[in-house]
């Protein structure tokens, strides 16, 4: 039907308002009302029979156009294309959970026997099959925990070891970890004292030694993650830190449960404990690949006064989480492994395959750990440049590609877009080049 500009005038019978218990019982809202309910349906029609009303919408097409304007979800969340070529990119969530995460997820969603024995139907450890394959993973450690984040296992560790007392930490790991949270500030709200020794480039063990005293809680080491300290350098290993008699505790961030070649700055979980400390902290969404949580690793007795103390309550994990740690661990290797390894070969003839067919020019890009892990090691692949005004269109598109605006262009790096969705890229870009006209 032709709407003129301006409307169809008040006397126009185009202008009929379909009800809205009927459009509401059109089969081709069925769906949707699963979805996301009948409530928020029902709002997308209520606005759409205004359209109809002001004579800017013919009633035949309230159902289409109700269509249109429903989310995918009942979620304002949007999952989006990283094209960035970095891998743990904070703002979109870190890592990217592996497909058996996703569906440990989904079956943890409804009754799971979390903290149920299904065999005398009594309590049982909660999260027990999550916290044995993290025990497997890293078999030096008597035992293990997971909280809400890194930054809370952190927390519960200096208040369990040094509430009230002192935490030594070399100046050279007094870290900032991004968006403002201070380490140093981090463990003072507990409570604890920092006690700060040695100094920002070098710090000796006897430094620590000459620290120490009836007030000391424990020592942590810190990985300085985001950072690189070159030069006149020297810092202490855990190994020495242990012989010092007091509590060692290390924050290894990232959560690399065991050495990668790719990353020999990186610390790992399985040296940590094995070079003696009590209590080693790391990420779940960093390079361990799962979700947001934080894990704690070591000797028994150590983890099990965690456990126990009063503040674990307030920091303990959901089910959801509990699954996609176990899956994480247990399933196929993660999407965070697969894009950090992914062949520089194979990423440049997909960018080729993708340039042919929406332009644009095949460059060498440096895609990135992220998440500030590994600072200043430079991923090498390849990427297909744009005009930079690509990058807002790209923003605005269904789904959401973001690239990366370097040198005023757009580089659209496939590093940590997965091959199966090449296809959906090259038609998000299609539709947002000025060249294609939409139909
Ligand atoms: C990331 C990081 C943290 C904080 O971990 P979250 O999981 O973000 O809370 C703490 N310490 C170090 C060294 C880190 O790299």
């Amino acid at each position: 039907m032709h709407i003129p500009e301006g409307g169809l005038s008040a006397a126009d019978p185009r202008r009929r308002v379909p009800r809205t218990d009927v459009v509401l019982a059109d089969p081709l809202l069925a769906d949707a009302v699963d979805r996301l309910g009948a409530g928020e349906v029902k709002q997308a029609v209520v606005r759409v029979q205004q359209l109809v009303r002001d004579g800017r919408l013919a009633p035949e097409r309230v159902v289409d156009s109700v269509l249109e304007r429903l989310p995918d979800s009942a979620s304002s969340m949007q999952p989006v294309l990283n094209a960035t070529g970095v891998v743990l990119h904070t703002n979109l969530g870190r890592a990217s959970l592996s497909a058996a995460a996703v569906d440990a997820v989904v079956a943890a969603a409804g009754y799971v026997d979390v903290e149920y024995d299904l065999s005398d139907g009594r309590r049982a450890r909660r999260g027990r099959g999550a916290l044995a394959a993290l025990a497997g993973a890293v078999p030096g450690a008597g035992d293990v925990l997971v909280v809400n984040n890194g930054a809370a296992a952190l927390v519960l560790a200096t208040t369990a070891l040094a509430a009230g007392r002192e935490v030594l930490v070399s100046r050279g790991e007094l870290v900032e970890i991004g968006d403002g949270f201070r380490l140093p500030e981090l463990i003072e709200s507990t409570g604890a004292r920092i006690r700060e020794v040695g100094t920002t480039n070098r710090t000796k063990l006897a430094d620590y030694a000459e620290a120490i005293g009836p007030d000391t809680g424990c020592v942590l080491k810190v990985h300085p993650s985001n950072f690189r300290i070159e030069g006149f350098t020297s810092s202490v290993s855990i190994a020495e830190l242990a012989t010092l008699g007091v509590p060692v505790v290390a924050d290894v961030g990232s959560g690399l449960l065991n050495a990668d070649p790719l990353l020999p700055d990186e610390p790992d979980v399985a040296s940590a404990v094995d070079g003696g400390a009590s209590l080693v902290t790391c990420s779940g969404d960093k390079l361990f690949g799962g979700p947001q949580a934080g894990l704690i690793f070591g000797a028994a007795d150590a983890v099990n006064g965690l456990r126990r103390h009063p503040l674990a309550r307030a920091l303990r994990v959901d089910k959801l989480t509990l699954a996609a740690v176990e899956a994480t661990l247990r399933g196929p290797s993660t999407p965070t492994e697969r894009y950090l390894h992914a062949d520089p070969a194979r990423l440049r003839s997909r960018c080729a395959a993708l340039a042919a067919e929406v332009g644009g020019e095949v460059v060498p890009s440096a895609g990135a750990v992220g998440g500030g892990g590994a600072p200043g090691l430079e991923l090498p692949g390849w990427a297909v440049a744009l005009p930079a005004a690509y990058a807002r269109r790209l923003r605005a598109g269904k789904p959401p590609v973001i690239g990366r605006v370097e040198h005023g262009r757009c580089l659209l790096d496939l590093r940590c877009v997965e091959e199966s969705a090449d296809r959906t890229l090259a038609e998000a870009v299609r539709r947002v080049s000025p060249t294609v006209v939409s139909l």
